[in-house]
């Protein structure tokens, strides 16, 4: 039996699906000021519901550091995908990646474990990752010079508090945050604080200013730079070179130079300029309060100017009117006398 009254169901030609959905992967993570890729890599695979460990089969790679290894090189086809389906520009990538303004030679090795004095690959602030809405790795925490967070005064640390691994996300099966230890499940956001001395923290922070404005292109200049840092463990231990010792190690070496004798350690021999700034940089205790000083000399010498401006007599400004009255009278007789 067919109901007579029942309208008739509208059938009309509309998109395909495959039009109207996106390529794109559901959940876009947007980048956070000096994100390493891998943090990055890995907190677009959790909001995505894939653990890191799968997520490097999407990539296809195979290796153990999978994610570490992508922060030096990323193939074109595989920033092309990320591309794709994240929304996230090529240069934008890029700038995540670690040759981007990062000296290489100070970079910590690609180092999965190893004894306790041996340096890892990555380093963190607990209270760093506390604070961030979404806890994510910084690229700096990459560089064996740095051994503080400028932000919490506070050493770093490169191992979990709970198991002493090393930060592992590139290999978690599970679906859980980055900030959880991939082999305890620590969560390092409740590490506790290591200290620094303030000498040794001043220093920490110096170096990075002074790596920073360097930029540490390929010039002789440079190279004497990083040689020196490279050899700061030299007289403290016997056979290592900075990226290769631990936080602590390396937190040690940076305090036992900030109590040097000889502060020109790190400019002995050098005349060029580069090496003029890093004096002025350690002598002022970092680059900001340099330009702090130099501001407060500039805004003296305005005052000092002003100051002596007021105090200066100054002529009284002329009567332009008195003096055409006085012109035009001046003419007046003149032009009666020859008439006269
Ligand atoms: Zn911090
Ligand atoms: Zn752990």
């Amino acid at each position: 039996m067919t109901t007579v009254d029942a309208p008739a169901p509208t059938i009309s030609i509309r998109e395909h699906y495959r039009d109207v959905a996106s390529d794109r992967w559901p959940v876009t993570v947007v980048p956070q000021a000096d994100e390493l890729l891998s943090s990055w890599l890995h907190r677009l695979a959790h909001a995505n519901g894939v653990p890191p460990r799968a997520f490097a089969r999407v990539l296809r790679r195979n290796a153990v550091m999978w994610s570490p290894a992508l922060d030096f090189r990323l193939p074109g086809e595989i920033a092309k995908l990320l591309s794709a389906n994240t929304g996230i520009a090529p240069d934008e990538l890029a700038a995540m990646m670690l040759p981007h303004a990062l000296p290489r030679q100070l970079l910590l090795p690609l180092r999965n474990g190893g004894h306790r004095t041996e340096s890892t690959w990555l380093q963190f602030c607990s209270y760093c990752l506390a604070e961030d809405a979404q806890p994510y790795f910084r690229r700096r925490w990459r560089l064996a010079t740095r051994v503080s967070c400028s932000k919490h005064s506070c050493r770093l640390r490169d191992r979990c508090p709970s198991c002493q691994s090393c930060i592992a996300v590139f290999d978690q099966a599970e679906l859980v945050p980055q900030h959880y230890c991939a082999r305890c499940g620590y969560d390092l956001r409740r590490a506790s604080r290591i200290g620094i001395s303030p000498a040794a923290r001043q220093l920490d922070r110096c170096i990075d200013d002074i790596c920073r404005l360097e930029g540490m292109r390929n010039t002789p200049s440079s190279r004497s730079l990083i040689r020196r840092l490279l050899n700061l463990p030299d007289g403290i231990y016997s056979t290592a070179n900075l990226i290769s010792l631990s936080t602590a190690a390396r937190a040690h070496c940076i305090a036992w130079a900030a109590n040097r004798p000889d502060d020109d350690w790190l400019t002995a021999g050098d005349e060029t300029a580069a090496a003029q700034w890093r004096l002025l940089i350690l002598a002022a205790k970092g680059h900001r309060r340099l330009i702090e000083r130099f501001a407060d000399c500039l805004e003296k010498r305005r005052e000092l100017r002003e100051r002596q401006a007021k105090t200066t007599v100054q002529p009284k400004p002329v009567d332009v009117a008195a003096l055409l009255g006085a012109y035009a009278r001046v003419m007046e007789r003149g032009r009666r006398r020859r008439s006269a």
